[in-house]
């Protein structure tokens, strides 16, 4: 018996601490994929585990529509780290149906059918945002899915200020892709498609799933670009990896947002875990130190390994490198002879995604690995 997992690996991870897991052996990997992401503050940080279980021993879960502090307090930290205007805040459990709100707060708040996506996009697996997912290996068993999504090609101005129209409810783009190869745009493109937006009255949808909580170097992508979104989404990180989304909206979008809800919106537990997550986050100052570390780890991949790869790419600690054959046996290597866990993005592109807490000591140590198993 087996459960559906995209690609089960020979390890058996049985406890974490820090950038640090170790499996049922007891021998300790360095985690460089963070399992896509989901611990920007490291495995098991203490004040993380403290605030989730001491929620869990007054209260799993109490419906949405009764006030809980832990929501609240959720709400409210949402709000004032957010780029934009906050009107209200969608939570939910997963990156997936963060999108699926997203779109289906810009078709109602725009009263309009039409979202443009972006080729080599990556938005979730749930009819509406996989709909707006680019690749057809994700979608082909199962459509059909919703309507009315047109794709244009990333970081092409011309091609968005063409598709955008006044039948548009709204745009979803990554402002860095991650699933699509590690693939970041100029700032310059993100400002000609939040221009046509507002012009054309649709909303700007940036999915920050995998670039938010510090990730790229800034809380936000968002922020670097200087680009106000009209809806933002997170997930992934937010509960240090208690499973838990959130679709933040202006209040243009929240104004009428339409019906939306859900069992487990925001329970007392993630929301306490998310709360911690953020303050850590915003008190170590994770974005900076990940800006430092990665710009530094970058530099020695490109310095060490140049000559050997075909491109290195992306801000902070979101890395890809493009190796000039599959990424398979590397990461394979990396995992087996150097207790090293780092991920694909395609099949030619290695993904590094360490907890924010990484140390330059740790970037060295994924340096001299790599260097070995291209050698
Ligand atoms: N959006 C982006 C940019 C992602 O990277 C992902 C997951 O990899 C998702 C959406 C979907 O998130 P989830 O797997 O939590 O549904």
């Amino acid at each position: 018996m087996s459960g559906f997992v995209f690609s089960e690996k020979p390890i058996e991870i049985a406890s974490g601490d820090g950038v640090f897991v170790h499996d049922t052996n007891g021998t300790e990997y360095l985690d460089f994929g963070a399992s896509y992401a989901c611990t920007p503050v490291g495995h098991c940080h203490p004040e993380v585990v403290d605030a989730a279980t001491s929620q869990l021993e007054d209260l799993l879960y109490v419906q949405a529509s009764y006030p809980h502090a832990a929501r609240t307090a959720l709400y409210e930290r949402l709000a004032e780290v957010a780029p934009v205007d906050v009107g209200k805040v969608w939570l939910c459990n997963s990156g997936t149906e963060a999108n699926e709100a997203a779109l289906k707060f810009a078709r109602s708040a725009t009263g309009r059918e039409k979202i443009v996506a972006t080729t080599q996009g990556f938005h979730g697996r749930t009819m509406g945002a996989l709909a707006t997912t680019w690749k057809d290996k994700y979608k082909k068993p199962f459509g059909p899915l919703i309507d009315g999504v047109e794709f244009v090609p990333y970081g092409d101005g011309e091609a968005m200020r063409e598709a955008v129209d006044d039948e548009t409810a709204g745009v979803i783009l990554e402002p860095l892709q991650g699933e699509g190869g590690i693939n970041p745009v100029p700032t310059e493109y993100l400002q000609t498609v939040r221009v046509a937006t507002a012009t054309s009255g649709a909303a700007l949808i940036l999915d920050e799933i995998q670039t938010g909580l510090g990730r790229t170097g800034s809380l936000w992508a968002a922020d670097r670009h200087d680009v106000v979104p009209d809806i933002l989404t997170t997930a992934k990180g937010l509960g240090s990896g208690l499973p838990i989304g959130a679709t933040l909206c202006r209040d243009w979008i929240a104004a009428d947002a339409g019906d939306h809800g859900s069992t487990f919106s925001g329970g007392p537990v993630v929301s306490a875990a998310a709360v911690a997550t953020l303050d850590v986050i915003k008190r170590e100052g994770l974005p900076a130190h990940a800006a430092e570390v990665g710009s530094y780890l970058r530099g020695e991949v490109e310095r060490r390994l140049g000559d050997d790869v075909r491109d290195v790419r992306g801000d902070g600690l979101m890395i890809g490198i493009e190796v000039k054959r599959g990424s398979n046996r590397l990461l394979r290597d990396l995992a087996i002879e150097h207790r090293i866990l780092a991920l694909p993005a395609g099949r030619t592109v290695l993904r590094l995604l360490p907890p924010l807490t990484v140390e330059r000591e740790h970037a060295d140590r994924v340096v001299d690995a790599l260097v070995e198993v291209m050698a």
